[in-house]
């Protein structure tokens, strides 16, 4: 599986372009800040339980499109990161659009993880090691550290921990870790993959990690998965029942793989697919 991880990011082109747009997204009253850390293509050969015919209507050029994101996420004067990106000693641009916020390392009050795939906890550490938070408490599923750090014992992970001893808050499934952020059970990409449920005043926001890799053809065809799901009978059930969720309480959604800036709104169509309508110029995230 590392492998295969490995050579997805090998694909991943950083781009030179914007990472960061300065105009919040407003939910109530959160303000969220899609964070672009990587783009670039990816092989449809990722893809699995999809036919020859599916692949040639949704994704005609044969590649996909790959892209890694992070979220700011501003409530009243906290500032919550959702995932970290892939850190910048492997080339991600989180940083880089933390600091086009004007958004210093040490303002981020907690860093939320969705899953300990590189992609979304590279951020934690800098080349040497060293914690790039130096304040922030990071929160994991409890069921996500143990597979990581003891199952696995996967030393990536392990390291990237380290110099946060102390700071490491776990957290069960259904748990609030803070008030307003609730810990969902979308398990299946990995045995502790979790979606965010953010709630502020009015506004509410789910931070789905992984629930799409490609959404070009995994919202007309969710259950199509990939192959660096742990689970791939599960991590499709997970994603039907998040995208219900979002598209029944219509709450808009924050996806990690999502074209930036990553946040929509899900309808549910004939069929058992789903559509997403993307945010708007005025930043504002509207149902259908
Ligand atoms: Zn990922």
């Amino acid at each position: 599986m590392k492998q295969i991880i490995l050579s997805l990011l090998f694909l991943m082109l950083i781009t030179g372009t914007a990472t960061a747009q300065s105009a919040p997204f407003k939910l109530g009253s959160m303000q969220v800040f899609p964070l672009l850390d990587a783009q670039g293509k990816s092989p449809a050969s990722l893809l699995v339980g999809a036919t020859e015919e599916q692949v040639a209507q949704y994704v005609p050029e044969g590649e996909l499109r790959s892209q890694i994101l992070a979220f700011l996420v501003k409530i009243s004067d906290q500032n919550f990161l959702f995932d970290t990106g892939l850190g910048t000693a492997r080339g991600g641009k989180v940083m880089d659009a933390l600091k086009a916020l004007d958004v210093s390392p040490s303002d981020i009050d907690a860093v939320f993880l969705t899953h300990l795939h590189m992609d979304h906890v590279g951020g934690l550490t800098d080349a040497n090691g060293k914690a790039i938070f130096s304040k922030a408490e990071v929160y994991v599923s409890r069921v996500e550290r143990e597979w990581w750090c003891e199952e696995q014992k996967d030393k990536n992970i392990i390291k990237a921990f380290a110099p946060y001893e102390g700071r490491l808050r776990v957290f069960e499934f259904g748990e609030s870790p803070l008030p307003g952020i609730t810990a969902i059970d979308a398990s299946g990409h990995t045995p502790g993959h979790t979606v965010f449920h953010v709630r502020a005043g009015e506004g509410e926001l789910l931070v789905i990690g992984d629930i799409l890799h490609f959404a070009e053809i995994q919202l007309p065809l969710p259950q199509i998965a990939v192959k660096y799901d742990t689970c791939q009978e599960k991590a499709p059930k997970a994603r039907k029942y998040i995208l219900d969720m979002a598209a029944d309480k219509k709450i808009p959604v924050a996806g990690m793989h999502c074209p930036f800036p990553g946040l929509w709104c899900i309808a549910k169509k004939s069929g058992g697919g789903y559509e997403a309508s993307r945010a708007t110029q005025e930043n504002q995230v509207r149902p259908f």
